[in-house]
């Protein structure tokens, strides 16, 4: 029999990432396994942000738009998440939340179709996905249209305009082969646009190799950029020059300090931006930023495997009853595991209640994640092992463990 323990700790030894737990603000006595709901704060960020507000805004005030680099931090952002996700660095900015780039990228996607209408996606996609598209229908610009994830290729017809799917499944954990996806969507006329939140950070993405078109990223989950930070969009250069979004605010313009009556886009990504950047919450996405492209993609993406490999075969042996519904290949799943339980919260609010937090999403399934950054291997045996406990004493029966707040 396999001693998961000392498993655990032989792997958390050799792990080359080890060290840079200490570049998180993270109780040692806490297994995260949420950062890919909401990234743990990094421990420069704080300092980043004091000096940021004091020093940047208290004493340059408006001259740090220029002094600071201000001006420049959406791009320098998108720069630096380039390499993350395969892309150019001129190719991606850093703006407002996803919902609203989903918006501008489905909005720009559209008027380059001529004739087409339709945006096909999955049921059970990210919500604000769908409600996206739900909203530009309703401006009749755009027709919803669902295909279950095995009868997309086949839903690809010549009234497609846009293949819109997120590539690592919130729930589920299971990853789209994009290279496929895109040129199924290609061949059938489509562009095709990613949504990339659940992946940036922890799994290979290449959307230049795989040819994409569009994508949106999340800054506040494997990018720890803290609380409702700025999501990041992309944009394939290919189409710089037929870019056209509608949400056609002043700092997307060519010229945003001439103040001129009319609207003339900024050349590539930059007319994706709207309104002025939250400087302070960008700044803070920097320094997340700058620790996942210190470590790497390749050496993130190694440790997330070893670590939800090492709790698949885990839990399969410790728990045998808690089904996974994560694909078994690690190629085919984003960083995470989720099991189905009929009380899937009141076993995620007991394992909370002995420090690992992991979460939980309706109406049956408890997600556990792995930043590789800083999850270590012996916080993935303790959430198998407590589980065990859990289930064994039936403390998950105690009635606290079923209040349910507002954000579950
Ligand atoms: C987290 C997440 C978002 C977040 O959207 P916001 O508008 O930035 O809150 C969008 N899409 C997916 C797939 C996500 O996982």
């Amino acid at each position: 029999m396999t001693d998961w323990q000392a498993e655990a700790a032989r792997l958390d030894a050799a792990d080359p990432l080890a060290a840079h737990r200490s570049d998180f603000i993270i109780d040692e006595d806490l297994a995260y396994l949420d950062g890919n709901s909401l990234g743990a704060l990094p421990s420069a960020t704080p300092d980043r942000v004091a000096e940021v507000v004091r020093d940047e805004w208290g004493e340059g005030l408006i001259s740090s738009w220029n002094t600071a680099n201000w001006i420049d931090l959406p791009q320098r952002i998108g720069a630096k998440i380039a390499p993350l996700v395969g892309a150019q660095p001129h190719e991606v900015v850093v703006a407002d939340s996803v919902s609203v780039n989903l918006f501008k990228l489905i909005s720009a996607a559209l008027a380059m179709q001529q004739g087409r209408k339709v945006v096909l996606s999955e049921p059970g996609n990210f919500p604000t996905d769908l409600y996206m598209i739900d909203g530009l229908e309703k401006q009749r610009l755009a027709e919803r249209r669902l295909a279950d994830r095995a009868d997309i290729e086949s839903a690809l017809n010549d009234d497609v305009a846009l293949l819109l799917l997120t590539h690592v499944h919130y729930k589920t954990g299971a990853m789209f082969d994009m290279a496929r996806l895109t040129k199924a969507a290609h061949d059938a006329g489509a562009l095709v646009l990613w949504d990339l939140s659940h992946s940036v950070g922890a799994v290979p993405v290449d959307l230049n190799g795989a040819g994409a078109d569009f994508a949106v990223g999340c800054g506040y989950k494997y990018l720890n950029g803290g609380p409702g930070a700025p999501a990041f969009a992309w944009v394939a250069e290919r189409h710089h020059a037929d870019l056209q979004q509608p949400l056609s605010g002043w700092m997307g313009h060519a010229k945003p300090f001439k103040f001129a009556d009319d609207y003339t886009p900024a050349p590539g990504v930059d007319q994706l931006l709207c309104g002025t950047p939250p400087i302070v919450s960008m700044s803070a996405l920097e320094v997340g930023v700058d620790l996942m492209a210190g470590i790497g993609i390749e050496a993130l993406v190694a440790k997330s495997r070893q670590l939800s490999e090492f709790t698949r075969a885990a839990t399969a042996a410790v728990v045998p009853e808690l089904p996974c519904i994560s694909p078994e290949d690690p190629e085919r799943r984003g960083s995470q595991l989720s099991f189905r339980h009929e009380h899937a919260y009141e076993l995620c609010q007991a394992l909370i209640a002995r420090r690992v937090v992991g979460d939980f999403r309706a109406p049956d399934v408890l997600r556990l994640g792995f930043a590789p950054a800083y999850v270590r291997f012996a916080d993935c045996w303790r959430a198998v092992s407590e589980l065990r406990d859990i289930l064994d004493s039936g403390e998950w029966r105690k009635a606290k463990y079923a209040e349910r707040g507002q954000v579950t």
